[in-house]
């Protein structure tokens, strides 16, 4: 029964499988044509991203870390000043707006859906806010139509991390076209993966787009003139050239990856495990068009760490994210942030666990996750008994 059954979290290679030759024909093209920076590959996944995105503008960059960054750079955001963001998120939400002297508002979740809740986003405003950055967490969008409004209201820029959401949509308008600007990774476990590192920013603003390109390029205009103290942020050719390819595929793999989170739901729910003292399923805000980068479900009873444990001497891969919030980082402690003020991130950290989800997945895998979910909690009945 163990051993054998191997399900891996992800499987990036079986993912490229079938477009291995594209990859290495548009690698060669890059290869024999020495443009490496800069290449037209690079100009063409920004027009293709923006296009995707329905965002009028598109700057690559070096990571989607990096994208946050720029977007506050841009905005010369700096100490005294104050980013609302969530802690239930990954570290780089988050290490922008300190790096850069200012202090972050950490802000609670919705429990359903893990994302920044709106409301605790209006309570957070002061007059030294200067953005919000709302998560499209585990590729489902935030409340961003709401978020976007306070945030009007209160004539505060609004970046969104699209890191894990690109292709997500709330009310049909996609992940990286409401804010000011969007920023998203290319990183190999995102939705649409590298190989290697690489961002993007997306912003519906001409000069505020105009600025992250003489950001990410050292304040740099002319060759050798610097306006501005930027970084060096760029998205190299041979990314763009896979990342090309990988956008075309990029529709259909969401479609596999939604239909893998809808199939887990049932065969979850089939089994009976689903329930306020087993586990609790996702949920999907009706007005969210979700990408699945992550199906993370909820462990009650204290017992995450015990299935997990469960699962992975069954071969059957799982992850945390995340099991610290950022601020109770090593790296944080000095902000003293109280976590009775955040209970829901804290419950989450506590509680979620994530399943394997990939576009290649097959259903005896998904089969064989569930089977192990099972056999835990009957286990657990009979110890009990
Ligand atoms: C991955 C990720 C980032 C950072 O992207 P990199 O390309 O790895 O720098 C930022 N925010 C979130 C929510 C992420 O998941």
């Amino acid at each position: 029964m163990t051993g054998s059954t191997q399900v891996p979290l992800l499987d990036i290679n079986r993912d490229n499988e079938p477009h291995r030759d594209e990859f290495v024909e548009t690698l060669t093209a890059v290869v024999d044509s020495g443009r490496f920076l800069f290449g037209p590959d690079v100009v063409e996944l920004e027009k293709e991203v923006a296009s995707h995105s329905q965002a009028e503008h598109a700057v690559g960059c070096a990571s989607g870390s990096d994208a946050l960054l720029l977007s506050l750079m841009a905005l010369d955001i700096g100490p005294g000043d104050e980013v609302i963001v969530p802690s239930f998120t990954f570290f780089a939400s988050v290490s922008c707006i300190t790096r850069l002297g200012a202090t972050p508002v950490f802000v609670d979740i919705c429990p359903d859906t893990f994302n920044i809740d709106p409301e605790c986003v209006a309570d957070a405003i002061t007059d030294n806010t200067r953005a919000i950055i709302p998560v499209h967490l585990f590729g489902q969008c935030a409340q961003i139509d709401r978020i976007c409004q306070i945030a009007t209201e209160h004539d505060i820029p609004v970046i969104e991390d699209a890191a894990q959401a690109i292709g997500a949509a709330y009310h049909s308008r996609p992940a990286g076209s409401w804010g000011l600007a969007g920023c998203f990774s290319f990183y190999p476990t995102k939705n649409l993966g590298g190989m290697g590192d690489g961002g993007m920013l997306t912003s519906n603003d001409a000069t505020f787009a105009d600025r992250l390109r003489l950001l990410a390029g050292h304040g740099m205009r002319p060759r050798y003139y610097h306006q501005a103290v930027g970084i060096n942020s760029r998205l190299d050719t041979f990314q763009a050239a896979v990342l090309r390819i990988k956008l075309r595929h990029l529709d259909d793999a969401v479609e596999s990856r939604q239909q893998i989170a809808a199939r887990y739901m049932n065969l979850l729910c089939d089994a009976g495990l689903v329930g306020p003292d087993q586990i609790v399923l996702p949920s999907v805000d009706p007005n969210a068009f979700h990408v699945w980068n992550q199906f993370g479900i909820r462990v009650a009873g204290g017992r995450r760490d015990s299935l997990r444990g469960h699962l992975g001497e069954r071969g059957i891969g799982s992850e945390i994210y995340y099991p610290v919030p950022v601020h109770r980082q090593e790296c944080y402690t000095h902000l003293k942030v109280d976590s009775a003020s955040l209970p829901e991130t804290e419950r989450a950290c506590a509680e979620v666990l994530n399943l394997p989800i990939f576009p290649t997945l097959t259903e005896a895998e998904q089969d064989r996750v569930v089977e192990g979910i099972a056999a835990y909690y009957q286990a657990g009945a009979k110890i009990a008994a």
